[in-house]
Protein backbone atom coordinates (compact mmCIF):
# COMPACT_ATOMS: atom_id res chain seq x y z
CA UNK A 1 0.00 0.00 0.00
CA UNK A 2 1.56 3.05 -1.11
CA UNK A 3 2.32 5.96 1.71
CA UNK A 4 1.90 9.09 0.95
CA UNK A 5 4.38 11.43 2.94
CA UNK A 6 3.00 14.09 4.92
CA UNK A 7 6.10 15.46 7.23
CA UNK A 8 8.62 17.99 5.23
CA UNK A 9 11.96 17.85 5.38
CA UNK A 10 13.65 21.16 7.55
CA UNK A 11 17.14 21.70 8.29
CA UNK A 12 17.30 17.67 8.20
CA UNK A 13 14.52 17.12 10.65
CA UNK A 14 11.20 15.38 9.45
CA UNK A 15 8.18 17.41 10.71
CA UNK A 16 4.96 19.10 9.93
CA UNK A 17 5.42 21.93 8.27
CA UNK A 18 4.07 25.59 10.19
CA UNK A 19 2.57 26.24 7.15
CA UNK A 20 -0.74 26.75 5.49
CA UNK A 21 -2.13 22.67 4.65
CA UNK A 22 -2.18 22.22 0.90
CA UNK A 23 -4.40 19.37 -0.41
CA UNK A 24 -2.90 17.39 -3.12
CA UNK A 25 -5.33 15.73 -5.25
CA UNK A 26 -5.10 12.65 -7.77
CA UNK A 27 -5.96 14.19 -10.78
CA UNK A 28 -7.67 11.05 -12.44
CA UNK A 29 -10.21 11.13 -9.97
CA UNK A 30 -9.91 14.62 -7.66
CA UNK A 31 -9.78 12.48 -4.53
CA UNK A 32 -7.36 14.04 -1.72
CA UNK A 33 -4.52 12.04 -1.47
CA UNK A 34 -2.35 13.50 1.38
CA UNK A 35 -2.63 16.97 3.13
CA UNK A 36 0.74 18.54 3.55
CA UNK A 37 1.79 21.94 5.50
CA UNK A 38 3.62 24.08 3.44
CA UNK A 39 7.00 25.53 5.40
CA UNK A 40 6.81 28.92 6.21
CA UNK A 41 9.38 31.91 5.73
CA UNK A 42 11.10 31.33 9.43
CA UNK A 43 11.36 27.44 8.23
CA UNK A 44 13.53 28.38 5.15
CA UNK A 45 15.66 30.89 7.73
CA UNK A 46 15.62 27.80 9.76
CA UNK A 47 16.74 25.49 6.58
CA UNK A 48 19.02 28.20 5.27
CA UNK A 49 21.28 28.66 8.34
CA UNK A 50 21.47 24.94 9.11
CA UNK A 51 22.42 24.50 5.80
CA UNK A 52 25.17 26.90 6.11
CA UNK A 53 26.86 25.18 9.05
CA UNK A 54 26.42 21.88 7.23
CA UNK A 55 28.32 22.94 4.31
CA UNK A 56 31.46 24.61 7.10
CA UNK A 57 31.12 21.60 8.42
CA UNK A 58 34.38 19.85 8.11
CA UNK A 59 32.80 15.93 7.55
CA UNK A 60 31.27 17.72 4.70
CA UNK A 61 33.72 20.54 3.63
CA UNK A 62 36.74 18.28 3.85
CA UNK A 63 35.02 14.99 2.57
CA UNK A 64 36.98 14.42 -1.39
CA UNK A 65 35.80 14.49 -4.69
CA UNK A 66 35.80 10.51 -4.69
CA UNK A 67 34.01 10.61 -1.44
CA UNK A 68 30.98 12.68 -2.52
CA UNK A 69 30.86 10.56 -5.42
CA UNK A 70 30.14 7.56 -3.19
CA UNK A 71 27.47 9.84 -1.76
CA UNK A 72 26.27 9.97 -4.93
CA UNK A 73 26.43 6.83 -6.26
CA UNK A 74 24.16 5.77 -3.00
CA UNK A 75 21.73 7.94 -4.05
CA UNK A 76 21.14 6.72 -7.22
CA UNK A 77 21.34 3.04 -5.98
CA UNK A 78 18.51 3.89 -3.57
CA UNK A 79 16.47 6.08 -6.55
CA UNK A 80 16.69 3.10 -8.72
CA UNK A 81 16.03 0.25 -5.65
CA UNK A 82 12.62 2.72 -4.62
CA UNK A 83 11.74 3.49 -8.89
CA UNK A 84 8.44 1.53 -8.35
CA UNK A 85 7.24 3.31 -5.27
CA UNK A 86 8.44 7.01 -7.00
CA UNK A 87 6.72 6.47 -10.04
CA UNK A 88 3.67 5.18 -8.33
CA UNK A 89 3.80 8.16 -5.99
CA UNK A 90 4.70 10.63 -9.17
CA UNK A 91 1.54 9.01 -11.19
CA UNK A 92 -1.19 9.47 -8.32
CA UNK A 93 0.36 13.19 -7.95
CA UNK A 94 0.91 14.08 -11.73
CA UNK A 95 -1.64 11.97 -13.48
CA UNK A 96 1.31 10.69 -15.58
CA UNK A 97 1.06 7.40 -16.59
CA UNK A 98 3.32 4.68 -14.72
CA UNK A 99 5.78 4.02 -17.78
CA UNK A 100 6.54 7.58 -18.02
CA UNK A 101 7.07 8.27 -14.05
CA UNK A 102 9.38 5.20 -14.34
CA UNK A 103 11.24 6.34 -16.76
CA UNK A 104 11.44 9.33 -15.13
CA UNK A 105 12.56 7.64 -11.56
CA UNK A 106 15.11 5.65 -13.86
CA UNK A 107 16.39 8.79 -14.73
CA UNK A 108 16.62 10.54 -11.43
CA UNK A 109 18.94 7.21 -10.72
CA UNK A 110 21.25 8.16 -13.80
CA UNK A 111 21.40 11.56 -12.82
CA UNK A 112 23.30 10.47 -9.54
CA UNK A 113 25.44 8.14 -10.79
CA UNK A 114 26.48 10.59 -14.08
CA UNK A 115 27.11 13.28 -11.39
CA UNK A 116 29.08 10.81 -9.59
CA UNK A 117 31.04 9.97 -12.73
CA UNK A 118 31.72 13.36 -13.76
CA UNK A 119 33.06 14.39 -10.10
CA UNK A 120 35.78 11.98 -9.95
CA UNK A 121 36.80 12.85 -13.16
CA UNK A 122 36.83 16.28 -12.79
CA UNK A 123 39.76 17.90 -13.11
CA UNK A 124 41.08 21.31 -11.74
CA UNK A 125 43.60 23.15 -13.72
CA UNK A 126 47.13 24.17 -13.79
CA UNK A 127 47.09 27.63 -15.88
CA UNK A 128 50.69 28.57 -17.63
CA UNK A 129 52.62 30.46 -15.31
CA UNK A 130 53.67 33.82 -16.45
CA UNK A 131 55.80 34.73 -13.40
CA UNK A 132 58.02 33.20 -10.78
CA UNK A 133 54.73 31.49 -9.02
CA UNK A 134 52.48 28.32 -10.25
CA UNK A 135 49.07 29.50 -11.02
CA UNK A 136 45.91 26.96 -10.05
CA UNK A 137 42.74 27.65 -11.15
CA UNK A 138 40.30 25.73 -8.73
CA UNK A 139 36.57 24.83 -8.13
CA UNK A 140 34.58 25.26 -4.50
CA UNK A 141 31.44 25.42 -3.77
CA UNK A 142 29.03 28.25 -3.67
CA UNK A 143 27.54 27.36 -0.07
CA UNK A 144 23.13 27.42 0.28
CA UNK A 145 21.79 26.98 -2.88
CA UNK A 146 18.17 27.06 -3.60
CA UNK A 147 16.55 24.51 -6.14
CA UNK A 148 12.61 25.64 -7.32
CA UNK A 149 11.10 23.27 -9.57
CA UNK A 150 7.28 23.10 -11.68
CA UNK A 151 5.09 19.84 -11.21
CA UNK A 152 5.54 17.99 -14.56
CA UNK A 153 8.42 15.71 -14.35
CA UNK A 154 9.20 16.25 -10.85
CA UNK A 155 11.96 13.39 -9.60
CA UNK A 156 14.06 14.30 -12.90
CA UNK A 157 14.10 17.56 -12.07
CA UNK A 158 14.72 17.61 -8.95
CA UNK A 159 17.77 15.09 -9.27
CA UNK A 160 19.08 17.47 -11.96
CA UNK A 161 19.78 20.34 -9.85
CA UNK A 162 20.40 18.12 -6.48
CA UNK A 163 23.01 15.98 -8.28
CA UNK A 164 24.86 18.65 -9.75
CA UNK A 165 24.55 20.97 -6.47
CA UNK A 166 25.34 18.03 -4.07
CA UNK A 167 28.42 16.79 -5.99
CA UNK A 168 29.57 20.44 -6.00
CA UNK A 169 29.82 20.48 -2.55
CA UNK A 170 26.68 22.58 -1.35
CA UNK A 171 23.60 22.08 0.61
CA UNK A 172 20.39 21.92 -1.25
CA UNK A 173 17.49 23.84 -0.41
CA UNK A 174 14.61 22.00 -2.73
CA UNK A 175 11.10 23.14 -3.07
CA UNK A 176 9.07 21.18 -5.10
CA UNK A 177 5.54 22.72 -6.67
CA UNK A 178 2.58 23.11 -4.53
CA UNK A 179 0.59 21.35 -6.67
CA UNK A 180 3.33 17.77 -6.69
CA UNK A 181 5.36 17.64 -3.10
CA UNK A 182 5.25 13.83 -2.88
CA UNK A 183 8.17 12.27 -5.06
CA UNK A 184 10.11 15.42 -3.96
CA UNK A 185 9.39 14.24 -0.66
CA UNK A 186 10.36 10.96 -0.83
CA UNK A 187 13.24 11.68 -3.12
CA UNK A 188 13.61 13.41 0.19
CA UNK A 189 13.86 10.57 2.54
CA UNK A 190 16.17 8.34 0.32
CA UNK A 191 18.96 11.27 0.35
CA UNK A 192 18.49 11.85 4.05
CA UNK A 193 18.79 8.08 4.36
CA UNK A 194 22.27 8.06 2.67
CA UNK A 195 23.73 11.08 4.47
CA UNK A 196 22.83 9.17 7.63
CA UNK A 197 24.67 6.25 6.36
CA UNK A 198 27.62 8.26 5.42
CA UNK A 199 27.72 10.33 8.82
CA UNK A 200 27.24 13.32 6.94
CA UNK A 201 25.18 16.44 7.94
CA UNK A 202 21.31 16.09 7.48
CA UNK A 203 20.45 19.67 7.06
CA UNK A 204 22.79 19.18 3.94
CA UNK A 205 18.95 18.98 1.97
CA UNK A 206 15.60 20.47 3.03
CA UNK A 207 12.70 19.59 1.33
CA UNK A 208 10.05 22.91 1.50
CA UNK A 209 6.82 22.14 -0.01
CA UNK A 210 4.60 25.50 -0.46
CA UNK A 211 3.42 28.37 -2.58
CA UNK A 212 6.05 30.05 -5.09
CA UNK A 213 4.76 33.76 -3.80
CA UNK A 214 5.36 32.70 0.02
CA UNK A 215 8.23 29.16 0.67
CA UNK A 216 10.06 30.17 -3.08
CA UNK A 217 9.86 34.00 -2.67
CA UNK A 218 11.75 33.42 1.01
CA UNK A 219 14.19 31.05 -0.70
CA UNK A 220 15.15 33.46 -3.60
CA UNK A 221 15.60 36.57 -1.18
CA UNK A 222 17.38 34.88 1.82
CA UNK A 223 20.99 36.23 2.24
CA UNK A 224 22.56 32.96 2.68
CA UNK A 225 21.08 31.30 -0.49
CA UNK A 226 23.89 31.48 -2.99
CA UNK A 227 22.33 30.33 -5.82
CA UNK A 228 19.06 29.62 -7.21
CA UNK A 229 18.18 26.60 -9.87
CA UNK A 230 15.16 27.34 -11.38
CA UNK A 231 12.47 25.43 -13.67
CA UNK A 232 9.43 26.75 -14.57
CA UNK A 233 7.37 29.71 -16.33
CA UNK A 234 9.16 32.44 -18.09
CA UNK A 235 7.40 35.22 -15.95
CA UNK A 236 8.17 33.25 -12.64
CA UNK A 237 11.89 33.10 -14.10
CA UNK A 238 12.25 36.87 -14.89
CA UNK A 239 11.10 37.98 -11.71
CA UNK A 240 13.72 35.68 -9.93
CA UNK A 241 16.15 36.78 -12.10
CA UNK A 242 15.58 40.29 -11.25
CA UNK A 243 15.58 39.10 -7.20
CA UNK A 244 19.49 37.17 -8.26
CA UNK A 245 20.34 40.52 -10.02
CA UNK A 246 20.27 43.10 -7.10
CA UNK A 247 21.90 40.03 -5.00
CA UNK A 248 24.53 39.66 -7.35
CA UNK A 249 24.21 35.56 -7.12
CA UNK A 250 23.93 33.35 -10.07
CA UNK A 251 20.55 31.53 -11.53
CA UNK A 252 20.30 29.42 -13.72
CA UNK A 253 16.47 29.46 -15.58
CA UNK A 254 14.85 26.64 -17.58
CA UNK A 255 11.90 28.56 -18.51
CA UNK A 256 9.17 27.85 -21.25
CA UNK A 257 9.06 26.48 -24.59
CA UNK A 258 6.76 26.81 -27.78
CA UNK A 259 8.67 24.20 -30.20
CA UNK A 260 8.12 24.01 -33.68
CA UNK A 261 8.69 20.39 -34.89
CA UNK A 262 9.40 20.16 -38.36
CA UNK A 263 8.13 17.75 -41.45
CA UNK A 264 10.04 18.15 -44.47
CA UNK A 265 8.40 16.64 -47.77
CA UNK A 266 11.38 13.91 -48.08
CA UNK A 267 10.45 12.96 -44.30
CA UNK A 268 9.77 9.31 -43.38
CA UNK A 269 6.02 9.60 -42.89
CA UNK A 270 5.56 6.49 -40.68
CA UNK A 271 8.42 7.33 -38.08
CA UNK A 272 7.44 11.62 -38.37
CA UNK A 273 3.71 10.55 -37.59
CA UNK A 274 4.45 8.65 -34.15
CA UNK A 275 7.47 11.15 -33.45
CA UNK A 276 4.81 14.50 -33.86
CA UNK A 277 2.38 12.22 -31.91
CA UNK A 278 4.96 11.16 -29.00
CA UNK A 279 6.69 14.96 -28.61
CA UNK A 280 3.12 16.41 -28.04
CA UNK A 281 1.00 13.97 -26.35
CA UNK A 282 3.11 12.68 -24.21
CA UNK A 283 2.76 13.72 -20.79
CA UNK A 284 -0.52 14.95 -22.28
CA UNK A 285 1.44 17.89 -23.56
CA UNK A 286 2.83 19.26 -20.29
CA UNK A 287 6.30 19.32 -21.21
CA UNK A 288 8.42 22.34 -21.30
CA UNK A 289 9.76 21.08 -24.74
CA UNK A 290 6.42 19.61 -26.29
CA UNK A 291 6.32 19.82 -30.18
CA UNK A 292 3.74 22.31 -30.33
CA UNK A 293 3.40 23.79 -33.43
CA UNK A 294 3.50 21.49 -36.45
CA UNK A 295 5.27 22.85 -39.61
CA UNK A 296 4.26 20.46 -42.61
CA UNK A 297 5.93 21.15 -46.10
CA UNK A 298 2.86 22.04 -48.53
CA UNK A 299 2.94 19.74 -50.85
CA UNK A 300 2.09 17.20 -48.36
CA UNK A 301 0.09 19.15 -45.48
CA UNK A 302 -3.18 17.99 -46.19
CA UNK A 303 -2.01 14.43 -46.54
CA UNK A 304 -0.14 14.28 -43.41
CA UNK A 305 -2.45 15.86 -41.20
CA UNK A 306 -5.43 13.76 -42.41
CA UNK A 307 -3.20 10.69 -41.37
CA UNK A 308 -2.33 12.53 -37.58
CA UNK A 309 -5.68 13.31 -37.25
CA UNK A 310 -6.99 9.66 -37.72
CA UNK A 311 -3.77 8.69 -35.23
CA UNK A 312 -4.88 11.58 -32.46
CA UNK A 313 -8.59 10.44 -32.59
CA UNK A 314 -7.54 6.85 -31.56
CA UNK A 315 -4.95 7.41 -28.77
CA UNK A 316 -6.35 6.23 -25.31
CA UNK A 317 -7.01 8.18 -22.82
CA UNK A 318 -7.27 7.34 -19.09
CA UNK A 319 -5.92 6.88 -16.12
CA UNK A 320 -2.01 6.70 -15.26
CA UNK A 321 -2.80 3.54 -13.78
CA UNK A 322 -3.87 1.86 -16.89
CA UNK A 323 -1.22 0.23 -18.87
CA UNK A 324 -3.57 0.88 -22.25
CA UNK A 325 -3.25 4.80 -21.22
CA UNK A 326 -1.48 7.03 -23.40
CA UNK A 327 -3.06 10.45 -22.67
CA UNK A 328 -3.30 10.79 -18.79
CA UNK A 329 -5.34 13.52 -17.18
CA UNK A 330 -3.80 16.89 -16.70
CA UNK A 331 -1.75 18.30 -13.44
CA UNK A 332 -5.18 19.32 -11.77
CA UNK A 333 -8.56 20.59 -12.70
CA UNK A 334 -7.60 24.20 -12.43
CA UNK A 335 -4.38 23.80 -15.40
CA UNK A 336 -7.54 21.59 -17.71
CA UNK A 337 -9.69 24.64 -17.09
CA UNK A 338 -6.46 26.62 -18.46
CA UNK A 339 -6.08 24.38 -21.80
CA UNK A 340 -9.92 24.22 -22.52
CA UNK A 341 -9.11 28.20 -22.63
CA UNK A 342 -6.94 28.20 -24.66
CA UNK A 343 -9.30 26.28 -27.21
CA UNK A 344 -11.60 28.48 -26.86
CA UNK A 345 -9.29 31.29 -27.30
CA UNK A 346 -7.73 29.66 -30.54
CA UNK A 347 -11.16 29.16 -31.94
CA UNK A 348 -12.35 32.68 -31.24
CA UNK A 349 -9.00 33.48 -33.28
CA UNK A 350 -10.44 31.20 -36.20
CA UNK A 351 -8.72 28.53 -36.01
CA UNK A 352 -10.40 24.66 -37.43
CA UNK A 353 -10.51 22.13 -34.77
CA UNK A 354 -9.72 18.61 -36.18
CA UNK A 355 -10.04 16.86 -33.26
CA UNK A 356 -10.33 16.83 -29.62
CA UNK A 357 -11.33 20.44 -28.28
CA UNK A 358 -13.19 19.59 -25.58
CA UNK A 359 -13.15 17.42 -21.75
CA UNK A 360 -13.90 13.31 -22.63
CA UNK A 361 -17.15 12.32 -22.08
CA UNK A 362 -18.43 9.32 -19.63
CA UNK A 363 -18.28 8.12 -16.60
CA UNK A 364 -14.68 7.25 -15.97
CA UNK A 365 -13.41 10.74 -16.98
CA UNK A 366 -16.11 12.58 -14.92
CA UNK A 367 -14.24 13.51 -11.64
CA UNK A 368 -10.69 13.74 -13.91
CA UNK A 369 -8.72 16.53 -15.14
CA UNK A 370 -9.10 15.06 -18.63
CA UNK A 371 -8.83 17.18 -21.85
CA UNK A 372 -8.78 15.15 -25.19
CA UNK A 373 -5.87 15.73 -27.66
CA UNK A 374 -6.64 18.02 -29.85
CA UNK A 375 -5.25 19.39 -33.26
CA UNK A 376 -5.21 22.93 -34.69
CA UNK A 377 -5.32 24.72 -38.30
CA UNK A 378 -5.94 27.37 -39.89
CA UNK A 379 -4.05 29.87 -37.95
CA UNK A 380 -1.07 32.43 -38.79
CA UNK A 381 1.76 31.51 -36.66
CA UNK A 382 1.12 35.37 -34.81
CA UNK A 383 -1.86 34.21 -33.79
CA UNK A 384 -2.10 34.02 -29.96
CA UNK A 385 -2.37 30.35 -30.26
CA UNK A 386 0.80 29.85 -32.20
CA UNK A 387 2.93 32.19 -29.90
CA UNK A 388 2.14 31.57 -26.06
CA UNK A 389 2.60 27.81 -24.55
CA UNK A 390 -0.59 26.38 -23.79
CA UNK A 391 0.89 23.58 -21.87
CA UNK A 392 -1.38 20.77 -22.73
CA UNK A 393 -2.65 17.91 -25.36
CA UNK A 394 -3.17 20.68 -27.98
CA UNK A 395 -0.64 20.69 -31.40
CA UNK A 396 -1.16 23.46 -33.47
CA UNK A 397 -0.59 22.62 -37.67
CA UNK A 398 0.65 25.66 -40.05
CA UNK A 399 1.60 24.61 -43.81
CA UNK A 400 5.10 25.96 -44.76
CA UNK A 401 5.95 26.96 -48.52
CA UNK A 402 10.16 26.85 -48.53
CA UNK A 403 13.06 26.37 -46.27
CA UNK A 404 13.21 30.54 -45.50
CA UNK A 405 9.43 31.01 -45.00
CA UNK A 406 10.08 27.35 -42.64
CA UNK A 407 12.67 29.28 -40.75
CA UNK A 408 11.10 32.49 -40.79
CA UNK A 409 8.12 30.89 -39.14
CA UNK A 410 9.82 28.48 -36.49
CA UNK A 411 11.92 31.41 -35.52
CA UNK A 412 9.11 33.88 -35.08
CA UNK A 413 8.26 33.26 -31.54
CA UNK A 414 9.85 34.97 -27.78
CA UNK A 415 10.91 30.83 -26.86
CA UNK A 416 13.99 29.12 -28.12
CA UNK A 417 13.51 26.03 -26.16
CA UNK A 418 13.63 23.15 -28.73
CA UNK A 419 12.71 21.91 -32.03
CA UNK A 420 12.16 18.73 -34.43
CA UNK A 421 12.83 17.74 -37.79
CA UNK A 422 11.71 14.78 -39.90
CA UNK A 423 13.76 14.05 -42.79
CA UNK A 424 15.65 11.60 -44.92
CA UNK A 425 18.13 14.30 -46.01
CA UNK A 426 20.65 14.70 -42.97
CA UNK A 427 22.70 17.24 -44.80
CA UNK A 428 19.87 18.96 -45.36
CA UNK A 429 18.60 18.11 -41.37
CA UNK A 430 22.44 19.61 -40.22
CA UNK A 431 21.82 22.95 -42.63
CA UNK A 432 18.21 23.51 -41.32
CA UNK A 433 19.28 22.77 -37.68
CA UNK A 434 21.75 25.50 -37.34
CA UNK A 435 19.30 27.71 -38.48
CA UNK A 436 16.66 27.23 -36.00
CA UNK A 437 17.02 29.17 -32.70
CA UNK A 438 16.52 26.81 -29.95
CA UNK A 439 18.85 24.81 -27.46
CA UNK A 440 17.86 21.46 -28.31
CA UNK A 441 17.31 20.53 -31.82
CA UNK A 442 16.01 16.53 -32.40
CA UNK A 443 16.60 15.28 -35.77
CA UNK A 444 14.32 12.00 -36.45
CA UNK A 445 13.86 11.71 -32.49
CA UNK A 446 11.92 13.68 -30.31
CA UNK A 447 11.95 14.57 -26.69
CA UNK A 448 15.14 12.09 -26.36
CA UNK A 449 17.28 13.13 -23.24
CA UNK A 450 20.47 12.16 -21.69
CA UNK A 451 22.18 13.52 -18.79
CA UNK A 452 25.53 13.66 -20.66
CA UNK A 453 24.22 15.77 -23.09
CA UNK A 454 23.73 19.79 -22.29
CA UNK A 455 20.02 21.22 -22.17
CA UNK A 456 19.88 24.91 -22.03
CA UNK A 457 16.66 27.33 -23.41
CA UNK A 458 17.79 30.44 -25.31
CA UNK A 459 16.10 33.65 -25.57
CA UNK A 460 12.82 33.59 -23.45
CA UNK A 461 13.17 29.63 -22.83
CA UNK A 462 16.14 30.24 -20.29
CA UNK A 463 19.56 31.38 -19.24
CA UNK A 464 22.23 28.77 -18.16
CA UNK A 465 22.47 25.33 -19.01
CA UNK A 466 21.56 21.80 -16.67
CA UNK A 467 22.74 18.38 -17.21
CA UNK A 468 26.38 17.42 -19.25
CA UNK A 469 30.16 17.39 -17.63
CA UNK A 470 29.53 21.22 -16.84
CA UNK A 471 26.81 21.22 -14.90
CA UNK A 472 28.69 20.35 -11.33
CA UNK A 473 30.66 23.74 -12.40
CA UNK A 474 27.87 25.61 -12.48
CA UNK A 475 27.22 25.09 -8.72
CA UNK A 476 30.41 26.25 -8.26
CA UNK A 477 33.06 30.21 -7.81
CA UNK A 478 36.46 29.36 -9.48
CA UNK A 479 39.57 30.84 -6.89
CA UNK A 480 42.97 31.42 -8.50
CA UNK A 481 45.87 29.95 -6.43
CA UNK A 482 49.25 31.77 -6.77
CA UNK A 483 51.98 29.74 -5.42
CA UNK A 484 55.56 32.15 -4.98
CA UNK A 485 58.03 30.20 -6.25
CA UNK A 486 60.73 32.60 -5.85
CA UNK A 487 63.35 33.00 -3.19
CA UNK A 488 63.62 36.95 -3.60
CA UNK A 489 61.27 39.15 -2.21
CA UNK A 490 59.12 41.49 -4.32
CA UNK A 491 61.09 43.84 -5.80
CA UNK A 492 58.80 46.52 -5.53
CA UNK A 493 59.31 46.78 -1.76
CA UNK A 494 62.93 46.90 -2.04
P1 LIG B 1 5.68 28.29 -12.30
O1 LIG B 1 6.66 29.27 -12.82
O2 LIG B 1 4.34 28.80 -11.92
O3 LIG B 1 6.24 27.57 -10.99
C1 LIG B 1 7.46 26.88 -10.98
C2 LIG B 1 7.98 26.83 -9.55
O4 LIG B 1 8.28 28.16 -9.12
C3 LIG B 1 6.96 26.29 -8.56
O5 LIG B 1 7.62 25.54 -7.56
C4 LIG B 1 6.37 27.56 -7.98
O6 LIG B 1 5.79 27.38 -6.71
C5 LIG B 1 7.60 28.45 -7.92
N1 LIG B 1 7.31 29.88 -7.89
C6 LIG B 1 6.22 30.53 -8.39
N2 LIG B 1 6.33 31.85 -8.14
C7 LIG B 1 7.50 32.05 -7.49
C8 LIG B 1 8.16 33.19 -6.98
N3 LIG B 1 7.65 34.41 -7.10
N4 LIG B 1 9.35 33.02 -6.37
C9 LIG B 1 9.91 31.80 -6.26
N5 LIG B 1 9.31 30.67 -6.72
C10 LIG B 1 8.13 30.79 -7.34
O7 LIG B 1 5.58 27.13 -13.38
P2 LIG B 1 4.62 25.85 -13.34
O8 LIG B 1 3.27 26.28 -13.80
O9 LIG B 1 4.77 25.13 -12.07
O10 LIG B 1 5.33 24.94 -14.46
C11 LIG B 1 5.09 25.07 -15.81
C12 LIG B 1 6.17 25.89 -16.49
O11 LIG B 1 7.45 25.30 -16.29
C13 LIG B 1 5.97 25.93 -17.98
O12 LIG B 1 6.17 27.24 -18.46
C14 LIG B 1 7.05 25.01 -18.50
O13 LIG B 1 7.45 25.26 -19.82
C15 LIG B 1 8.15 25.25 -17.52
N6 LIG B 1 9.12 24.15 -17.54
C16 LIG B 1 10.35 24.37 -18.11
C17 LIG B 1 11.28 23.33 -18.19
C18 LIG B 1 12.63 23.54 -18.82
O14 LIG B 1 13.52 22.74 -18.54
N7 LIG B 1 12.83 24.56 -19.63
C19 LIG B 1 10.95 22.07 -17.69
C20 LIG B 1 9.70 21.88 -17.13
C21 LIG B 1 8.78 22.95 -17.06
Amino acid sequence: MLQFPTEILIAGQWRRGAGEPVDTIDPANGRVLATVHSATPGEVAEAAEAAAQAVADPAWRDLPAHERARLLHRIGELTEQAADELSALQTADTGKTLTETRALALSAAGTFRYMAAVLETAEDAVTPSRGPYVTVSTHEPIGVVGAINPWNSPVASDAQKIAPALAAGNAVILKPAAWTPLVSLALGRLISRALDEFRLPAALLSVLPGSGRVVGDAIVRHPLVGRIGFTGGTSTGRSIAGIAARKLIPASLELGGKSPTIVRADADIEQALSGVLFGIFSSSGQSCIAGSRLFVAREIYDSFLGELVERVRELRVGPGTDPATQVGPLVHHRHRDSVAAYVDLARAEGARVLCGGSAPEGEPYEDGAYYLPTVLDGLPNTSRTCQEEIFGPVLVALPYDDEDDLVRQANDSVYGLACGIWTRDLRAAGALARRIEAGTVWINTYKQFSASTPFSGWKDSGLGTEKGRDAIRAYQRQKSLYWGVSDHPLPWAN
